[in-house]
């Protein structure tokens, strides 16, 4: 039996001012977690945390962190959502544009559930979530950048998965298809009809619905799920 259900763990969500990484602390909230929203900004909507935190800074990871383990108590759930693109086809795609991504994508995630494992491997308990995506799986013209970034999140957290569930700490991925999100609003309408046209609902999804599962995999009742790639994409990576 699952104990402590609703009993209110800390959570920090990367990104969590907006898009995707906003509708999972909403739905961490929802579930009675206490959440830590933490993005650039430092702002968070009523009711929530917010903490200034920028992936790309070792410092900054560390900074966040103490901040919220002074005002809510130990980080229990990190959902690592903060997230990049910068697409352009191979040729004309230049280092510091594969470098960012990765930096932001990957490196990002590594720096922060690195600093979360800490706590987690102490307290024996831990929820960790990572958005990848399914480009990430599939591969995507224009965007080698982003889809290593993504698959090297599959095989990071997988590695994690292993290496922490002795202490009883799970690393999932979430592999989102197109999302009406301000990443999405920035492509052309007919990008975005080639998109919808590869899902077999042929519909983009909402943050809510991702976020829904983020909320599953961040529960005490997912205990026994561990290195999972759920994607939530309407079909799109079927078969991957
Ligand atoms: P948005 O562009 O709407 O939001 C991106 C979020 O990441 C923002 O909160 C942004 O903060 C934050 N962020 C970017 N860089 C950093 C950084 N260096 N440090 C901290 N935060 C940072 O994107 P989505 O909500 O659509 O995407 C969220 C995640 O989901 C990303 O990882 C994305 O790759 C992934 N995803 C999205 C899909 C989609 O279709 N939308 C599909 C598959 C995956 P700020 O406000 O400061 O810029």
């Amino acid at each position: 039996m699952v104990e402590n259900e609703g009993q209110g763990r800390v959570a920090l969500v990367t990104g969590g001012n907006r898009g995707i990484g906003a509708a999972c602390a909403a739905a961490l909230v929802a579930d009675g977690q206490r959440v830590a929203v933490a993005s650039r900004g430092g702002e968070a909507p009523e009711g929530m945390f917010g903490v200034r935190l920028d992936v790309t800074s070792v410092e900054s990871v560390e900074k966040a962190f103490a901040e919220v383990e002074a005002e809510l108590g130990p980080v229990d759930i990190v959902v690592s959502n903060a997230g990049i693109v910068k697409d352009t086809l191979l040729l004309t795609m230049s280092e510091d544009a594969f470098r960012d991504v990765v930096d932001t994508n990957l490196l990002g995630a590594y720096r922060v559930a690195k600093r979360a494992a800490r706590g987690m491997l102490r307290r024996r308990y831990g929820r960790l979530v990572f958005i990848s995506s399914v480009v990430g799986l599939s591969g995507q013209p224009g965007q080698a950048n982003y889809a290593a970034s993504k698959a090297g999140l599959v095989g990071f957290a997988r590695s994690l998965a292993r290496e922490l569930a002795p202490r009883n700490i799970t690393a999932n991925i979430v592999a989102p298809g197109p999302i009406r999100t301000d990443m999405t609003d920035s492509l052309t309408d007919a990008q975005r009809e080639l998109l919808v046209a590869s899902v077999p609902g042929k519909r983009m999804g909402e943050p809510e619905e991702v976020a829904a599962a983020v909320a599953f995999l961040a529960s005490e009742r997912a205990g026994y799920i561990t290195g999972a790639v759920l994607p939530v994409d309407g079909g799109v990576g079927m078969g991957h």
